[in-house]
């Protein structure tokens, strides 16, 4: 249920609601908004009489929510959400470009990627510190000595860290040295660790299950949301199909679809979506032109010695062509938004 507060309502009348919210031991959410303050209620399992809420001062309307994902939905919140991540605001009309190697290998690799980056402007730095592999037996990151060159990273360059948690042993670890904290592919329903992500007081990138409808990639951003974090992106990363020509499939049909049910900022990943560097640089644009909030894309200085998904790294010169074409395509699509409106 959602209760609407008239635009004239004060912070006392909010109060009160989530007040007699909580006496239901139930939990509120309270959403500004541009025109008005709405109160998400989560934590019922059957029904809740509107009336209990209509009655109460300040109150203009108490609301079901027809969906079965509720925060995130734009019934409850119809102004789009801006996450910030460093002096980066995603989600508010600018273009976000998230770069950097897959996983950190060394400090010398992670510093020769940051440096030959940083001249692009790029100021979301990402790499693995904890790599969920296919295969146990391949690199699997070099957790907290990771984190502690990623932290390196963004004093030196001034670039927020973006990193991947696997469980909720690395979350807490993640958490102290990173930015925004990223929940892979893998660990789209991974409901502890959503839970626990949901619980940290930074920004969550939650990246689309290998094959994940709408629906459920909806739902994981709503567990973390439940908890109280409301600082989510979400990042479509491509869904296994067919075919076997790419890695997997890139569905760039989701951002409109996740921007008209959803208020979260999206972003798109043609790294892996593709497996290809030669089809990262038109994947970005395509992403761009459908209007994706951003990109985030891997880059490595020597791809062919890298430890994980170096055929898929762009050179650094790559990426600064990129954010070059990107910025255009940026450019058209708001130009477009302004002129529809
Ligand atoms: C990654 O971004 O490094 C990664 C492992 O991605 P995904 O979870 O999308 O496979
Ligand atoms: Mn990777």
């Amino acid at each position: 249920m959602l209760v609407v507060m008239r635009t004239q309502a004060t912070e006392d009348q909010v109060r009160q609601v989530v007040d007699t919210i909580e006496s239901m031991g139930l939990r509120a959410h309270p959403i500004p908004g541009a025109q008005r303050t709405a109160i998400g209620i989560t934590g019922n399992t059957g029904a809740i009489d509107a009336l209990t809420f209509e009655l109460l001062p300040g109150v203009a309307e108490a609301i079901r929510v027809s969906k079965p994902y509720k925060l995130v939905s734009r019934e409850v919140k119809p102004d789009r959400t801006i996450v910030k991540v460093g002096q980066v605001e995603i989600g508010g009309g600018d273009l976000v470009v998230i770069a950097g190697p897959c996983s950190v290998e060394s400090r010398e690799q992670t510093f020769a990627v940051a440096n030959a980056i940083d001249r692009y402007g790029i100021k979301l730095f990402r790499g693995g510190a904890y790599k969920p592999r296919t295969s146990p037996y391949s690199f699997q990151g070099h957790a907290e000595e990771g984190l502690k060159i990623l932290a390196e990273v963004r004093d030196v360059y001034s670039m927020a860290i973006v990193t991947e948690a696997i469980d909720n042993e690395s979350l807490d670890l993640v958490e102290k040295y990173a930015d925004m904290i990223q929940i892979g592919a893998r660990n789209m329903q991974n409901f502890s660790l959503l839970r626990r992500a949901g619980q940290c007081r930074k920004p969550v990138m939650l990246k689309r299950g290998m094959s994940a409808t709408l629906e459920e990639f909806l739902m994981a951003a709503e567990y973390i949301m439940a908890e109280g974090n409301y600082q989510v992106v979400l990042c479509e990363r491509g869904i296994r199909t067919f075919t076997d020509y790419t890695r997997n499939t890139l569905d760039l049909s989701i951002i409109p679809a996740v921007q008209k049910l959803s208020h979260l900022p999206i972003i798109v990943d043609p790294s892996h979506g593709t497996g290809r560097r030669e089809q990262v640089t038109p994947m970005s644009r395509a992403g761009i032109a459908v209007g994706a909030d951003g990109v985030m894309v891997e880059v490595h200085c020597q791809p062919e010695r890298a430890l994980s998904d170096g055929p898929q790294a762009l050179l650094p010169s790559m990426l600064g062509e990129l954010v070059q074409q990107l910025k255009e395509i940026h450019q058209v699509v708001t130009n477009l938004a302004v002129s529809v409106r």
